[in-house]
């Protein structure tokens, strides 16, 4: 059982690939990369920036390119580019922009080959090779294992199956594995289990932590998650995203949301609870609808004007 106290945890703003790709609007790549540089000025270190994939598969990632090529210059931020498979990788590190490659594994074999065609010890291969292939080029690469709760076409995901992965994933050298709810089915006990027998199984690797609040079990996840020594938490500005083809699929916990539970249970982020909630009704309107965050609707406590006012 896991017993020291955590006092800061680690936050990987997602919101311009996992938030951005499933949005039916198309987003232009000026108003990508203003979402960055406002993730960045609310005090963002790791960012997810990108996909390397098909853009037939996901058109909204197509410029994936010119995102890059259009970064803030910044030695202080970590920009992470995801990628499926060899060749997302050489065109990831052909950026020459991307200073992390996020490897996908997928933890059943019915999402594995719907997702990237391929089996789920594929893709444990795969993402080996990715892990190499970024070392090669002097990059760091982590591995983030889909579907690690549950699958959309298998159902159940055995938590053992999971731990393997985990384990033979971590021979190649990442700096970090994550475990993904994709389709938002876990609930914090699961996911007690399963960050603790990972991080018992990867250790002295860290574990990051995916939750998509699709039933309402987000943010819970996230604590027990941090209770079990996860020390990397991705999140998504606003909450966005959610799949135009799959009614009722939310997006990823909200960057917001996670801030305001852990800063005010006194456990740093780095980051800034007010920008945050700027750039969510900035990207409120960008996206014409109202984000899911609930702290981005309600906003922090105590309110800063009430104390103005008090004063
Ligand atoms: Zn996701």
């Amino acid at each position: 059982m896991y017993t020291e106290e955590q006092s800061s945890i680690e936050i990987v703003e997602v919101s311009p690939r996992d938030g951005l790709q499933n949005e039916r609007l198309a987003i232009p790549t000026a108003e990508k990369l203003a979402l960055i540089a406002r993730a960045i000025d609310a005090g963002a270190k790791r960012i997810e920036v990108t996909s390397f994939v098909n853009p037939k598969a996901v058109p909204q990632m197509a410029d994936a390119d010119e995102v890059c090529a259009g970064l803030p210059e910044r030695d202080d931020v970590t920009y992470i580019g995801l990628v499926m498979n060899m060749r997302g990788a050489e065109r990831a590190i052909a950026s020459g922009r991307i200073d992390q490659l996020g490897a996908v594994a997928v933890a059943s074999d019915g999402l594995g080959v719907a997702n990237q065609g391929q089996s789920s010890d594929e893709t444990i291969d795969v993402c080996r090779d990715i892990i190499a292939k970024a070392q090669d080029a002097g990059l760091s690469a982590q591995a983030t294992i889909a579907a690690s709760f549950g699958c959309p076409f298998d159902g159940e995901v055995s938590e053992d199956r999971v731990v393997h992965m985990a384990r033979e994933i971590a021979k190649a050298g990442p700096a970090e594995i994550a475990l993904a709810d994709t389709i938002g089915v876990a609930n914090p006990a699961h996911v007690a289990r399963l960050v603790t027998r990972v991080r018992e199984a990867i250790q002295p690797l860290p574990v990051r932590v995916h939750f998509h609040n699709t039933r309402g079990t987000g943010l819970a996840n996230v604590w027990a998650a941090v209770a079990a020594g996860a020390r990397t938490v991705d999140a998504s500005i606003g909450g966005l995203g959610g799949c135009p083809f799959a009614p009722g699929a939310a997006g990823n916990v909200a960057t917001e949301d996670v801030l305001y539970m852990l800063e005010r249970a006194g456990i740093e982020t780095g980051l800034s609870l007010e920008k945050t909630i700027a750039a969510n009704h900035w990207l409120a309107e960008v996206m014409n609808k109202e984000m899911p965050a609930m702290v981005g609707k309600a906003g922090g406590f105590p309110h800063p004007k009430t104390e103005r006012t008090a004063a």
